[in-house]
């Protein structure tokens, strides 16, 4: 049998070139940059955790309920009528995070992404809080002790931490009532939710454990974009290599130093680096702009007495010796876009109605034949209220004088940011329908601030004549 192939050189830097994992435990570099990286990241954790708990307007800050097919963002609740304002939202957030890469590059990826959050500001100090640092960290990769009693008692701690994001992740798509009820039932009683509560805290906990930076490396989409998204202008972690190069120890003599760049080699940014890479060698896909390499540089630059700023934030034309430009096509074109496409969603938010009606043709056969001779429409009435409050709809009926309205609930009773949908049931001669149509109009209103009128039309038998129609509306049987 033949050996496998071997990759000549590295190919990934999570992977040896035999194909086994090269785990990359990075050297902490505790500068200014990762103390400011430091709060945001606790604030973030903060925010992620109280987000499902705050109310506004009696929602949720944040929820996306799929069962429910609500949004509720901010006291704004969004519902299923409502996807040209969605598609508006997500056309804005994707235009906008187009705006931000083109001006600031990963800004996202080294400062506010959950996975870079998690890892760098959770789960890797307990790493090293258990392992006896990032020495000890490798020192157990090297002798492949994946199950000694503290990393077994790391794994224990991840997989609570995993567990409280899994329920915290899923608090934002069924709300933290629901998801109170389904900790407090036997997992026998709700199978599902169980599965998908496991599947999740599953997927975290492999994440962080074992996947790590390889989300970032392998999986991530944004980062493959960032070739496509990033110009020459745009902010980028970066090594000065005019300043840095060529490098080398510190020299000795004068004249050596004189010809020497200020990289003394000392590969402190890749020992620190998350993502295993070096960032001497250019902008590269793999790099999260995490600013780790510029504290490690930093304090290399005061040991050896030169300025700070070898590995800073720059652009690839500021390095290049070239001046800064503001205004370039995409830094035009993304807030264009953005404007226009957030705007439109605000105007469409603050003018729309407190409440959306739907009407729909009953279920099955289009209409039916009674024994007396009439013809029965079942016409269904779905109600969006929009507001907090409860609001009670009245439905009324014009053009089916004559006839009879069956209406089993009304006034329909909507809860704030509640859907419901009722049915009434019109029974009309034969002889009121003209070429198998009678044309009526259905208002609902709420008595107070919101009044809509929808013509219809209703399906009969075809060949009749058709009689005078009254211009009274209709109140509904059925009404209380
Ligand atoms: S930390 Fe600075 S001096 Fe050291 S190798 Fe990296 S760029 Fe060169
Ligand atoms: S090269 Fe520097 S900025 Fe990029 S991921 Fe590595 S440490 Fe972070």
């Amino acid at each position: 049998m033949t050996a496998p192939p071997i990759a000549s050189g590295r190919v990934l830097p999570t992977l040896n070139e035999d194909g086994s994992r090269n785990w990359i435990r990075p050297r902490p570099s505790p500068g200014r940059w990762w103390r400011r990286r430091q709060v945001v990241a606790y604030l973030l954790m903060v925010v992620f955790i109280a987000l499902p708990h705050i109310t506004i307007n009696g929602h949720p800050a944040f929820l996306m309920s799929f069962p429910k097919r609500e949004f509720h963002l901010l006291g704004w609740t969004f519902l299923p009528t409502d996807t040209l304002l969605f598609m508006l939202f997500l056309f804005s957030t994707i235009i906008g995070i187009f705006l931000l890469t083109a001006l600031f590059g990963r800004a996202w990826c080294g400062w506010a992404c959950p996975q870079t959050v998690y890892l760098e500001f959770l789960y890797r100090p307990i790493e090293r809080l258990l392992e006896g640092g990032y020495v000890g960290s490798r020192n157990l990769d090297r002798e492949r002790k994946f199950f000694t009693p503290r990393r077994l008692l790391k794994y224990a701690i991840y997989a609570v931490i995993s567990l409280v994001l899994a329920h915290t992740f899923l608090a934002y798509f069924v709300g933290v009532d629901e998801l109170a009820v389904w900790m407090r039932r036997s997992p026998w009683e709700h199978p599902t939710s169980f599965m998908v509560m496991a599947l999740t805290a599953i997927a975290i906990w492999y994440n962080f454990t074992y996947f790590r930076e390889q989300t970032c490396l392998i999986a991530c989409p944004y980062g493959r974009w960032q070739s496509v998204l990033l110009d020459r202008q745009s902010l980028i972690v970066a090594y000065d290599y005019v300043r840095g190069e060529p490098r080398g120890k510190p020299a000795t003599s004068p004249d050596a130093a004189a010809k020497q760049g200020d990289c003394v080699d000392c590969k402190a940014c890749v020992t620190t680096c998350p993502t295993g890479i070096d960032i001497r060698n250019g902008l590269q896909m793999e790099c999260v702009h995490c600013t780790q390499c510029m504290d490690a540089c930093d304090a290399i630059m005061d040991k050896v007495g030169k300025p700070r700023g070898l590995i800073r934030y720059s652009s690839q034309e500021a390095l290049a010796g070239k001046p800064k430009r503001l205004v370039r096509p995409r830094t035009v074109l993304y807030p264009l876009a953005f404007t226009l496409a957030f705007g439109t969603m605000l105007t469409l938010l603050f003018t729309k109605e407190s409440a959306d009606v739907t009407v729909l043709r009953g279920l099955g056969a289009p209409f039916s034949e009674e024994e007396d001779g009439r013809i029965a429409n079942q016409v269904r009435i779905k109600v969006a209220n929009r507001g907090s409050d409860e609001a009670r709809y009245r439905i009324e009926l014009d053009g089916a004088t004559g006839g009879r309205v069956i209406a089993p609930e009304n006034p329909l009773v909507v809860a704030g940011g509640e859907v419901r949908e009722t049915s009434i049931f019109v029974l009309l001669p034969r002889e009121a329908f003209t070429n198998g149509a009678r044309e009526v109009t259905i208002t609902v209103s709420d008595g107070a601030r919101f009044t809509t009128a929808v013509p219809w039309r209703l399906q009969g038998p075809s060949g009749s004549a058709a009689p005078a129609t009254s211009p009274a509306p209709d109140t509904p049987e059925g009404t209380p």
